[in-house]
């Protein structure tokens, strides 16, 4: 089997944890080429997919909310709090 080409992989040759990925794709740094990694890494990796659908709908949240006030922190925190509940569970 051909393994996919990680376009992650930094040029030290060091892996990135799923995390600094995720962090790439969330902060829109990540390259065409990084996405289109992450989004079928994310079809095996649970943590990642919840981190990401998480941040989708914060995201939705806050589009939906914000009207020029800052964001509901709080509200961020509870969402987390949730998801990673249920991904340990
Ligand atoms: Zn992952």
């Amino acid at each position: 089997m051909s393994k996919l080409y990680n376009p992650f992989i930094l040029s030290d040759g060091n892996k990135p944890s799923c995390m600094q990925m995720l962090q790439l794709i969330l902060d829109g740094e990540a390259s065409h080429e990084q996405e289109a990694y992450f989004k079928s890494h994310m079809d095996q990796c649970s943590p990642c997919f919840k981190s990401y659908s998480l941040d989708i709908k914060i995201k939705e949240l806050l589009k939906t909310r914000c009207c020029g006030e800052s964001a509901p922190t709080e509200l961020i925190e509870q969402i987390k709090m949730q998801i990673s509940q249920n991904a340990t569970s």
